[in-house]
């Protein structure tokens, strides 16, 4: 019921092996699935170049989505190698530092967009080209945060942003779901990665989540992963437009 074997799968945000995307990317590998895989840049290709050959990625390249043409070309290559692709990963986004460290209300205009232009409006870029290549179908997922629908104390600008990216799912799902495209978000607790590192006093994120949860564990990337295999296998075909709490339950306390 669960397997992949033979599905296409792309995964974007492999920064290293903390990374959530190297979870999903692992999961989905260990249902089956063949593998796309990018790093953002010639400094990231040395950490994912070696995690993107043990997981046998038939496809991989540089993709900094910031920079025109670079998606549009991985794309490309996964029309001409594969023909055809069955799930996307988007696992990525960026703040810069002065406006994630301040109010909401203070962040700057240019920071704001940019923002929102890595976090959310890459992933329906991506949604964009990934539809002609789901013929039968397919899943798209990005992951959020529950700072995105309440309060959390120093996710600051990223809550909105996250925000954003939940909507723009379901608007994704709603208008992609009678080809058989499913998009989700995948919403796991505090994981210390090098994103988070950027989030000020991340500790005590992790802390109160681990406290707080009714479970008392902390959320892994594996934990992930596996959500990401079962939204993306044939189990999950009647299922769209979700944001899936990975979080020991935290989501549910008050
Ligand atoms: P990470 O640092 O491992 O991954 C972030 C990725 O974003 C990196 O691979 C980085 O290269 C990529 N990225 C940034 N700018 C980019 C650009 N312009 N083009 C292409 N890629 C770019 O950290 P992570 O925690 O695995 O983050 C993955 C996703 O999970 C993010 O959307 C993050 O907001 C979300 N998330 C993280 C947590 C957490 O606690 N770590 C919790 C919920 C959601």
């Amino acid at each position: 019921m669960f397997s992949l074997s033979g599905q296409k799968a792309l995964v974007i945000g492999i920064a290293n092996e903390q990374s959530i995307a190297w979870g999903c990317a692992k999961a989905l590998k260990a249902q089956g699935a063949d593998l796309a895989v990018t790093w953002l840049n010639a400094k990231a290709e040395p950490h994912v170049r070696p995690l993107a050959e043990a997981i046998g990625a038939a496809i991989m390249g540089p993709l900094d989505v910031s920079v025109p043409g670079q998606l549009e070309a991985i794309f490309s290559q996964i029309a001409q190698t594969w023909g055809g692709l069955d799930t996307l990963v988007h696992s990525i986004a960026f703040a810069p530092k002065t406006d994630l460290h301040g109010r909401v209300i203070d962040c700057s205009p240019e920071g704001f967009g940019l923002a929102m232009d890595i976090s959310v409006h890459s992933f329906l870029r991506m949604i964009r080209l990934a539809e002609p290549l789901m013929p039968q179908g397919g899943t798209c997922l990005s992951v959020s945060f529950f700072g995105a629908s309440r309060v959390v104390r120093h996710y600051n600008m990223m809550g909105p942003v996250k925000a954003a990216l939940e909507s723009a799912v379901r608007y994704a799902a709603a208008e992609l779901g009678e080809k058989g495209i499913r998009v989700h978000a995948l919403s796991p607790g505090p994981l210390a990665t090098r994103a988070a590192s950027g989030i000020d006093h991340f500790d005590e994120l992790l802390q109160a989540a681990s406290e707080r949860a009714p479970t008392h564990q902390l959320a892994t990337i594996e934990d992930v992963g596996a959500m990401a295999a079962f939204l993306a296998s044939n189990a999950a075909r009647n299922l769209t437009g979700g944001v899936h709490d990975i979080d020991g339950g935290f989501s549910i306390t008050a």
